[in-house]
């Protein structure tokens, strides 16, 4: 049976029509990549038979998927099978996948047995935070990409995309595009502000003039948990290579709150975002339907007409408060003019 699927496969292939150019010239440098375990096989396969059939099957921009271990022949295979564009396979550095000599191992102990945080007592699930907030942009094998888009085991994408989002990026100097907008666990990351506020103070320059630090605060000169999901985003990657950023991502790897709390990859791309950005150069991707396990993103209007697959009356997410305060605070410093009083 393999193998009759095979010559079934590989007789697609050829058949393919002639806008199959995986390598061809692209309008932008850019590709979906993700981190991913072997054992998250089938459920990447879910999520890219969703990119391919909504999105990217009329693009064919390159898959590029790493691993702290090996990936096998059976993974590769089972990837490569849901698309004709390019993948490629990557491994990690021990630098970028470690936990660093100056965490203190007694200190790092006890905050893991007494964690009461999802993935609290794990070594792996903090590594996976700091390497995507600190590492991923910057492995070989996304050396020459100018954007990248982040994606996942298990999310789904519920509307057909009809426009190439990184070529919509690309025309109106966005840097950061996001989708969904929630509050943090504020037990993993109950330092993460006081650092960034230090780290502020030492480099005020840092700070981009029309920044959003406003959707950040709670009034009360602390983090109110607002945080852009990172399992979906599309990047402008000379944001994560600016020195800025650089320089944020040192400074916080320093405190060592990846492990002493558990610091995500999304509170800090997000906060890194809303701080080193101006506003204007930031995007919130409403139009595009999507799932990561237990938050669905359904555009409006989407139950009963286009291409969408998802009912919008039970999607709550574009409602968030993080979300409404974003609108809000976004259009008070890009369009002042046209913003009414707050009420959120
Ligand atoms: P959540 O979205 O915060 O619940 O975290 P996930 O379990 O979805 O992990 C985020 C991403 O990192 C997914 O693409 C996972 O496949 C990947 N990931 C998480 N832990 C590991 C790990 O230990 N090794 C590797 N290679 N990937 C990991
Ligand atoms: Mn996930």
């Amino acid at each position: 049976v393999q193998t009759s699927l095979d010559a079934v496969l590989s007789h697609a292939r050829a058949e393919a029509p002639h806008t199959y150019s995986p390598d061809g010239e692209k309008p932008v440098r850019a590709a979906l990549v993700a981190l991913v375990r072997n054992s998250d096989l089938f459920g990447l396969r879910l999520a890219m038979r969703q990119v391919e059939d909504r999105f990217n099957s009329r693009h064919n921009y390159p898959y590029i998927f790493v691993n702290d271990e090996p990936f096998t022949d059976e993974f590769k295979r089972g990837v490569r099978d849901m698309t004709r564009a390019r993948v490629q396979f990557g491994s990690l550095d021990h630098d970028s996948w470690k936990i660093p000599e100056w965490i203190d191992p007694d200190r790092y102990a006890r905050v893991k047995r007494e964690a009461r945080y999802p993935h609290g007592e794990k070594d792996s699930y903090r590594k996976m935070c700091r390497f995507q907030a600190g590492f991923l942009h910057r492995h070989p094998l996304l050396k020459d990409l100018d954007y990248y888009w982040r994606i996942e085991p298990d999310v789904e994408y519920y509307c057909n995309i009809d426009y190439d989002p990184f070529v919509y990026m690309k025309q109106r100097g966005l840097k950061y595009g996001w989708n969904i907008a929630m509050s943090e666990f504020m037990d993993t990351v109950p330092t993460l502000w006081n650092t960034t506020r230090r780290f502020i103070a030492e480099h005020p320059h840092m700070l981009a003039p029309a920044n959003m630090q406003r959707w950040l605060e709670d009034g009360r000169g602390g983090y109110n948990g607002c945080h852009f999901w990172s399992n979906f985003e599309i990047v402008d990657l000379s944001f994560y290579r600016s020195p800025e950023y650089q320089a944020y991502f040192d400074y916080l790897d320093r405190a060592g709150g990846f492990f002493y709390e558990r610091w995500g990859d999304a509170p800090v791309h997000s906060i890194a975002a809303a701080l080193l950005l101006n506003a204007s150069q930031v995007h919130y991707f409403a139009d595009i339907g999507y799932y990561h396990p237990s938050v669905v993103s359904c555009p409006a209007g989407a139950r009963t007409r286009g291409s969408c697959v998802c009912d919008d009356s039970k999607s709550f997410v574009q409602n968030s408060h993080c979300a409404v305060l974003y609108k809000h605070v976004r259009q008070s410093i890009v369009d002042p003019a046209a913003t009414e009083p707050a009420h959120v």
